[in-house]
């Protein structure tokens, strides 16, 4: 149309060429409802994209909260304010009683940039391993553990990439983290930590094996590094369990929160156990002017609220076996869908091939629903609604695919 045609002339004239957008036919939105976002002609479009409008868009828990707040006070972090406290305080309920300290910040990156940090100054050691396509962010540290950002990407010198495979035994993975701790041992740096996303998100959404990431912790332990759990994506609830790192029985050093932490208010933070922080803020100056402000804690103690006073963890778990369980019925009925792998509603499915995944993305795309293709190859499916995605949602869902299918089927 005329007005989108415009809006992406305006757009390529002011916007950097960092700016990418989703789809063949990109969807203008002016306005969000719970699963629901609406484009300029006021059509609703199901987001199933986006892990961040955890407890719907523009949900009146955070809405109030952050407009009442921003009537009152707003300000940075080095004035004595309650807020922080009751939030900090209710956020680490949910923890293993040996995290206990809270550092707040604005974006995932810059937690996981914090957090990287505190385990080299621990350790003093410099190494970290990391999964093979990794995301964790886009500051210089946390662009340099990501390699899923590909060839101009530089993943530092002090980093050792780990392969996980679904299916993978224990074994081979506690052997596979060996041998690249031994690696970074070899090259003079030891190993200060491993970093994982449970959930393994740009790796092509890898929920298994469980278990293997208890044996990889337990080896970076043994070479005398930290445990960090990149919570941006599985965290809060999303994969049927408050965090990730539980579903697979590991108990982490330092914990990286976003994303859904503030329903889309820029709040993130490091969850660590004390020594750790203590010896890093005893000695280390770090200050984040934004990081914990009071309009931020607002939203994210609405979001906390809502997701503890709904179940929402349990709701995750429900509604995501309804997906995966109708997808495994399509997956034996066509081609075009693959193996199917979900923990709550963090849903892959394979295709095969990156035009497929395309062709169904983009196909959904045209029926009003908004999913992504993700993982090395770009031919998984990735499927993440808001946390209250509801079973007539699931309907609406499956009638799209249906009929994407349908027009796709040779
Ligand atoms: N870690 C993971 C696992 C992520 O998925 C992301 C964002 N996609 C980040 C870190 C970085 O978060 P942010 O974009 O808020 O800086």
């Amino acid at each position: 149309p005329a007005r989108t045609a415009e809006l992406l002339t305006r757009r390529e004239a002011v916007l950097s060429a960092s700016y990418r957008l989703f789809y063949r036919e990109p969807v203008e939105v002016v306005r969000a409802e719970g699963a629901w976002l609406y484009d300029s002609a006021g059509r609703p479009h199901l987001d199933m994209y986006n892990n961040v409008p955890a407890i719907g868009h523009s949900h009146p828990a955070v809405t109030e909260a952050v407009t009442r707040q921003l009537g009152r006070l707003n300000t940075h972090t080095r004035y004595l304010t309650e807020g922080i406290l009751d939030y900090s305080e209710a956020l680490l309920e949910t923890f293993p009683a040996a995290l206990d300290q809270v550092t707040y910040a604005c974006s995932g990156s810059e937690a996981v940039d914090l957090a990287v940090r505190m385990a080299r100054f621990a350790t003093g050691r410099e190494g970290i391993i990391i999964s093979a396509h990794a995301y964790h962010g886009t500051t210089a540290l946390a662009a340099s553990l990501s390699p899923s950002l590909g060839v101009n990407n530089s993943v530092a010198e002090a980093v050792a990439t780990v392969d996980m495979r679904p299916g993978m035994d224990v074994e081979t993975l506690a052997a596979k983290v060996r041998s690249a701790a031994v690696d970074l041992e070899a090259r003079g740096h030891g190993v200060a930590a491993v970093i994982f996303d449970s959930i393994f998100s740009s790796d092509g959404v890898l929920p298994d094996p469980v278990g293997g990431l208890a044996a990889a912790a337990d080896v970076a332990r043994a070479f005398g590094g930290c445990v960090i759990a990149d919570e941006v994506q599985p965290g809060f609830g999303r994969t049927g369990t408050m965090w990730g790192f539980s579903r697979h029985g590991v108990e982490p050093d330092l914990v990286v929160l976003g994303k859904p932490m503030g329903n889309g208010m820029p709040i993130s933070a490091v969850v660590s156990r004390r020594e750790i922080s203590d010896a890093f803020g005893a000695s280390v100056r770090y200050f984040n002017t934004f990081g914990g402000s009071p309009v931020c804690i607002a939203a994210a103690q609405g979001v906390l609220d809502v997701i503890t006073a709904s179940l929402l963890p349990r709701h995750a778990e429900q509604l995501g076996q309804v997906l995966a369980d109708g997808l495994a019925v399509r997956a034996g009925h066509t081609a075009l869908l693959q193996d199917v792998r979900a923990a709550g509603l963090f849903v892959g499915v394979d295709t095969p091939g990156a035009d497929t995944a395309a062709a169904i993305v983009n196909g959904l795309r045209e029926r009003r629903v908004l999913i992504s293709a993700s993982g090395p190859g770009a031919d998984v499916l990735k499927i993440r609604p808001p946390l209250v995605f509801d079973e007539a949602e699931a309907e609406v869902f499956f009638a799209a695919l249906d009929d994407t299918l349908e027009d796709l089927e040779p």
